[in-house]
């Protein structure tokens, strides 16, 4: 129980927080509950914020719903639970922003261990998804290549495959060559890669990774994002979401091999994507749903009790700040709960 005197010491150190979050969402955006996502997005990757509110035990608790256990047995055991209720999984080591070559290569290697134990852990089965920020693309894009060559190879070995996800703009360019890269010149074709319906670029992006058959992930965008290169709207992000669905289900994109996944708990995204399928006769086999660990459990569990393969992407291990911060910025009750947890204790 943490008593009165602590409560107000951490309200304190707290409030600064608040207070920026705050400054930042009235300079970057509008209103009500944009400027609380626009906040929250903010101190997602404020390295100044990052150490007090992740030490804060309401912050543990509310990021243990969408986070699988600190440990890779951990991650087997949530896996193996999914697995039997007939879900896909991908795994996803916790890490992004890494500055530093050492902290990379242990990503890496987390990351090749996480393969390993996939291959050698009975009752699972899961691929896994990686950023390409955690395997050092801010210290140098060849570094990332580097990492992401080892844990492809690691991958093929095992005849399993991994996603790259997509991360703030900055990024999209190289994480789109890093892709080709080492599909092209290393003959890599067991990874996939992550389109955002936020990006105006999208549509263009979606176009030729059909040309190429690619694995494809669509989702709407966790990110913080500037009006030049994202719609503001959510109804224009919605709509691009189903315009980009309709291409990845396409006839012309099912004949070139590409895979999609279409990634949202919008249930309209989700009732206009079946509504296409039956359309046209689509087999629920040509695509996957796929959601968040923790998000809409009953949801996922009714896709697949209604015959639609559903992957849940679950995360694990510390690192797990900036995911809860965007899992908060997403659904303003998360926010609550977290708030009503810490004024519980
Ligand atoms: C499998 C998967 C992989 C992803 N990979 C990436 C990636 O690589 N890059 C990237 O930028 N983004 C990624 N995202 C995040 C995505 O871009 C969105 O930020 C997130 O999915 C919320 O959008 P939505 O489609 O669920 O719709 P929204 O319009 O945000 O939400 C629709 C409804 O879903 C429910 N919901 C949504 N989010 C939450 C939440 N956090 N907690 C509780 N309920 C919620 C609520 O009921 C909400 O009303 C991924 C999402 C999924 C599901």
């Amino acid at each position: 129980m943490m008593g009165e005197r602590s409560k107000s010491q951490t309200l304190i150190k707290v409030l600064p927080f608040v207070a920026g979050a705050t400054a930042a969402a009235y300079v970057t955006k509008r209103n009500g509950e944009e400027w609380m996502r626009a906040g929250l997005l903010y101190l997602s990757h404020a390295v100044w914020a990052k150490e007090t509110i992740s030490a804060l035990p309401p912050a543990r608790i509310v990021a243990a719903r969408f986070v699988a256990g600190e440990t890779i047995e951990e991650a087997m055991d949530v896996t193996r639970t999914l697995n039997a209720k007939g879900m896909r999984v991908s795994l996803d080591y916790l890490g992004e922003s890494v500055n530093d070559s050492a902290e990379a290569i242990a990503a890496k290697d987390e990351i090749l261990k996480t393969l390993d134990a996939i291959a050698k852990s009975e009752g699972v089965t899961s691929n896994v998804s990686v950023k390409l920020t955690q395997l050092g693309l801010a210290i140098s894009p060849d570094l990332a290549y580097d990492n992401m060559r080892q844990i492809l190879e690691r991958a093929r070995e095992y005849d399993n495959w991994v996603r790259i996800d997509m991360e703030d703009t900055p990024t999209t360019d190289i994480t789109l060559d890093i892709f080709r890269r080492l599909r092209d010149e290393d003959h890599f074709d067991n990874s996939g890669v992550v389109i955002q319906s936020y990006l105006y670029r999208s549509e263009a992006d979606i176009k030729q990774l059909i040309e190429e058959g690619a694995r494809v992930r669509l989702c709407k965008g966790a990110y913080l994002e500037p009006e030049r290169v994202a719609f503001p709207e959510k109804a224009a992000v919605d709509n691009n979401f189903v315009n980009l669905m309709q291409l990845l289900l396409s006839k012309k994109a099912r004949a070139n091999g590409v895979r999609a996944g279409i990634a949202t708990h919008d249930d309209e995204m989700i009732r206009k994507t079946i509504a296409y399928v039956k359309r046209h006769g689509i087999s629920a086999e040509a695509f996957e749903f796929q959601m968040l660990y923790g998000i809409r459990r009953e949801r996922q569990e009714q896709l697949v009790a209604d015959g639609y393969n559903v992957r849940v992407y679950v995360p694990f291990g510390t690192a797990w700040y900036a995911y809860f911060m965007r899992r908060l910025a997403e659904r303003p009750a998360n926010l609550w709960f977290f708030v009503s947890n810490f004024f519980r204790r």
